[in-house]
C-alpha cells in the first residue's frame, strides 16, 4: 500500500491486518478465544481495532488502547465497555454522537465532526502497551493525522495519549521540544501546527468510579473542543 494511495478507509483496512506486535496479537487472539462469561455468545473481533468517525472531523479524540472485552470484542473504539458507557453519552450531549449508547459495530452510531483513534490499536495485557509497541503503532497515527485534513483540536484521553500526541508532533518536526507541555485535566496547549490539544483524564472505570473524572468535567472538555474547533 503506497502512501499516495491511502485514504482513511484503506488505512483502517491496513490497521486491521497489522501484526507488528506479536505479544499484543497473541493476547488479543487468546482473549477472543477464551471470552468472558458474560459475552460467551459473542464472536469477539480479536483484531487490531480500526478508527471510527467522521472523515471531515475537526476534533480528534485520542485514547490509549482497546479494552480486552470492550473494543477487542466489538471491533469499534470505546464500544461495549465501561469507558465507552461513560464517553458516548457525553459525546451525544456535546453534539458529536448520534446516540448515547454504543453497543456494537452495527448499532447505528454515527459521529459528526469527531474522529476517534488510539495510540495502540490492540488491547494490551493490564492496559499497558510497552514503549516498543507504542512505537510500532505510531506510523498509523502519523498517517491518520496526514489524512484528517480538517483537524483543529485533539482531545487526549489520558497521559499516555497526551505523550503519544507530543511524540507524533515531534516526529513530524512541528514541535521542537516538549518542555512546557504538562499533562493536567483540562490543560490546553496551542501546537505549532495550528492545532490545539486539550488534555483530559481517561474515562476508565478507575477514574469515573472514584469521581476523579465526573460527567460535568468530561462534558466541559468536549464542549470546549467544539468551541475551539469553531463548531457551535
Ligand atoms: S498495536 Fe498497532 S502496531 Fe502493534 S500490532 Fe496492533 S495495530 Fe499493529
Amino acid at each position: 500500500m503506497t502512501a499516495g494511495a491511502l485514504t482513511l478507509r484503506t488505512l483502517n483496512a491496513g490497521i486491521v491486518v497489522c501484526d507488528r506486535c506479536p505479544r499484543l496479537r497473541e493476547y488479543c487472539a487468546e482473549v477472543a478465544r477464551v471470552r468472558r462469561r458474560a459475552y460467551i455468545d459473542w464472536k469477539y473481533w480479536g483484531k487490531p481495532v480500526p478508527s471510527f468517525g467522521d472523515e471531515q472531523a475537526r476534533v480528534l479524540a485520542l485514547g490509549l488502547a482497546p479494552g480486552a472485552h470492550g473494543s477487542n470484542r466489538t471491533g469499534r473504539p470505546f464500544t461495549g465497555d465501561g469507558s465507552g458507557d461513560f464517553l458516548f453519552p457525553i459525546l451525544y450531549e456535546a453534539g458529536f454522537a448520534s446516540q448515547p449508547n454504543a453497543i456494537s459495530r452495527d448499532d447505528g452510531m454515527k459521529l459528526k465532526d469527531l474522529w476517534i483513534t488510539s495510540v495502540s490499536r490492540c488491547a494490551p495485557p493490564a492496559n499497558k502497551p510497552t514503549p516498543e509497541e507504542l512505537r510500532n503503532c505510531a506510523p498509523w497515527l502519523d498517517e491518520e493525522f496526514r489524512l484528517l485534513k480538517n483537524l483543529r483540536v485533539v482531545v487526549c484521553l489520558g497521559r499516555i495519549a497526551f505523550d503519544g500526541l507530543l511524540a507524533h508532533q515531534q516526529r513530524t518536526g512541528a514541535l521542537p521540544a516538549r518542555s512546557g507541555f504538562v499533562f493536567a485535566h483540562g490543560a490546553e496547549y496551542a501546537l505549532p501546527a495550528g492545532l490545539t490539544v486539550i488534555a483530559s483524564y481517561h474515562p476508565s472505570l478507575q477514574n469515573t468510579n472514584t469521581g476523579k473524572l465526573t460527567r460535568p468535567m468530561f462534558l466541559s472538555v468536549f464542549q470546549r473542543a467544539r468551541q475551539l474547533a469553531g463548531l457551535q
